[in-house]
């Protein structure tokens, strides 16, 4: 048989087998024994604290016909089908692997059906926070309107990044830290039951190691365990919490502070060979630069001794690194943290975040509230300003292709360097050919509240972008760096994002297209001079063709009349104050 973890085989099966949350698992057996649970529960509380293993444990109460105190009897064919993962109608999403909208759509989709085994349907969203936008506003379609016998079960780690329209609709339970003692009691009753022998020391270094996780603990204590036959002692304790690496937590902090990211990810490969794996390694930063800025706020609420340093070494630390860079180390640390939950590459984004942190300098405190945003935006600006002059010698060679032409680039318009942007101009004419000034003006009006719904990275990459044309039906957007269109148009979530909130923002959908700013006056033109020649020369229609698309894409506008029947044109399409005319 092949070993299972400790975690695994010890999950709890009974609300009184989660350890250290009596508050939360007492209500909500009363709410199951007198029949007043909600239809929808928001499970927030720090990783490893029972929210998943409560989710399942009221699934199969609220389904189990042998309740008993509000306990599910874990016997019954429910029961098991439950435990086993195999009852079509609980359903488990991991938000984090399952973020679209789609998913939830689907949701929306089967919810109206009724339970087919069970009483009723439980769905249980995990890591909730990492829905996008459009799942989120999907989801809240659901929570407004529940269906019979339906119970959503939403647990997340950061119940902040949730909107608030969301957790007004829920019943919010808070899972806390688990204590050192209830670790500890929690360990040695397992080791009991395998009979395995410890140390009880190494079962409190375990405990506090785990710092308030009891997934941790066991995971540790597992570790400790393969260590040795069956025998936990404190020096396999000792090893595998890593208490031996502070000093080069030391050394790597303070070298990102002196922004040496060479010899900081030496340091950091020291780390990791000492056996330490990688969100260990990023637990432990977190919490030995939580404990600096403690220190520069209240040096008595620090015990230095217990971080393994010297009093001078931490006080010079803590002196020499700025508050505002350390709240944005936190920053980093804890998105990579989130990041690296689903990679089998750890190393890689390790490496990423030490380059990260080694770029990080001091800003005014003020920026401290958002510093991961303020640090992405001065990224992006960096990026900016780099790509400024490659972007001015872009913008005197503008092109845009029609479809008509594709095969014969024969205007001397063509520029090699933007061959390679393809722009999709058959999903631009049919916006052009509907474009209004209302429907323009309507979509710059709500831009900004767009713009708000978005994620900060959406919106970041967004913030040089604006409306250019629109129809009922779409909108075009131009990017003023073609680096950020590029982005921006392989970005699939975002175009959905967009899209769905632009729905709710205007009450119907459109389809969104992405234009480089440098590129939209051609693209424009074109499009321009192709209408009003279809408009009003149809009497060259029956020519040879070839030669009458050619002629009117490379011949420029021949006299006044045919100029004042494409102002009028573009008047009516973008509006007088939009459109410029260059006499060139
Ligand atoms: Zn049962």
């Amino acid at each position: 048989m092949s070993y299972q973890a400790l975690y695994r085989v010890w999950r709890p099966q009974r609300f009184d087998e989660i350890v250290g949350q009596q508050v939360v698992t007492t209500t909500l057996k009363n709410a199951l024994i007198t029949k007043q649970t909600s239809h929808a529960y928001l499970f927030t509380g720090p990783r490893g604290t029972g929210k998943t293993s409560a989710a399942k444990i009221f699934a199969k109460a609220i389904n189990c016909h042998h309740l008993k105190d509000g306990e599910p009897c874990n016997e019954c064919d429910t029961c098991q089908a439950i435990t086993n993962g195999q009852l079509n109608d609980v359903i488990e999403i991991d938000a984090a692997s399952n973020n679209g909208v789609e998913e939830i759509r689907d949701i929306r989709d089967k919810v109206k059906y009724a339970p087919t085994q069970a009483d009723y349907k439980v769905y249980i969203i995990d890591e909730v926070h990492m829905l996008s936008t459009g799942a989120f506003n999907a989801l809240l379609k659901t929570l407004e309107e529940p269906p019979a016998n339906v119970v959503f079960i939403l647990a997340t780690t950061e119940p902040h990044k949730i909107p608030l329209t969301i957790i007004s609709r829920t019943q919010r339970f808070d899972f806390r830290r688990i204590s050192a003692d209830e670790s500890f009691a929690r360990m040695k009753f397992i080791l009991d039951q395998k009979q395995a022998e410890y140390d009880e020391q190494a079962l409190w270094v375990i405990a506090r190691a785990a710092e308030g996780g009891m997934r941790d603990a066991l995971s540790i204590l597992d570790q400790a365990l393969s260590f040795s036959d069956n025998k936990i002692d404190l020096d396999n304790a000792l090893l595998v919490t890593g208490s031996v690496t502070k000093q080069l937590l030391h050394q790597y902090l303070q070298q990102v502070s002196d922004h040496q990211s060479g010899p900081a990810l030496e340091t950091m490969q020291s780390i990791l060979g000492a056996g330490k794996d990688g969100q260990r390694f990023i637990e432990d930063l977190i919490s030995f630069v939580r404990d600096l800025l403690l220190y520069q706020e209240a040096p008595s609420l620090i015990n230095v001794e217990s971080t393994g340093l010297s009093e001078e070494d931490y006080q010079a630390l803590a002196t020499k690194i700025d508050g505002s860079v350390l709240y944005q180390m936190i920053d980093q640390l804890n998105d990579i943290q989130q990041e690296m939950r689903f990679t089998t590459h750890p190393d890689v984004y390790l490496e990423v975040l030490t380059v990260k942190l080694a770029q990080i300098s001091a800003t005014s405190p003020k920026a401290a509230t958002d510093t991961s945003a303020n640090f992405q935006i001065e990224q992006l600006q960096d990026n900016i300003t780099k790509l400024q002059q490659e972007i001015t010698q872009l913008q005197q060679r503008p092109v845009a292709q029609a479809p008509t032409q594709e095969s014969k680039p024969t205007s001397k318009k063509v520029s090699s360097s933007t061959q390679n942007m393809k722009i999709n101009l058959s999903k631009v004419y049919p916006i052009l050919e509907a474009a209004t000034k209302e429907d323009l003006v309507k979509l710059r009006d709500i831009w900004g509240d767009m713009l708000n719904m978005l994620s900060v990275p959406q919106r970041s990459l967004l913030h040089v972008s604006k409306p250019v044309a629109a129809s009922p039906q779409g909108v075009i957007v131009a990017f003023e760096y073609s680096f950020l269109y590029q982005k921006a148009a392989t970005d699939a979530t975002l175009e959905t994002d967009m899209e769905n909130d632009l729905k709710k923002l205007v009450g119907e959908a459109r389809s969104i297209v992405y234009v480089p700013s440098d590129q939209w006056p051609t693209i424009r033109q074109n499009f321009i001079s192709q209408h009003a020649v279809t408009h009003t020369e149809t009497q060259i229609d029956g020519e040879d063709e070839d030669d009458s698309v050619k002629s009117d894409e490379t011949k420029e506008p021949a006299n006044q009349e045919n100029d004042d029947k494409m102002i009028t044109e573009a008047h009516k399409l973008f509006g007088e104050d939009i459109v410029e005319v260059k006499n060139d």
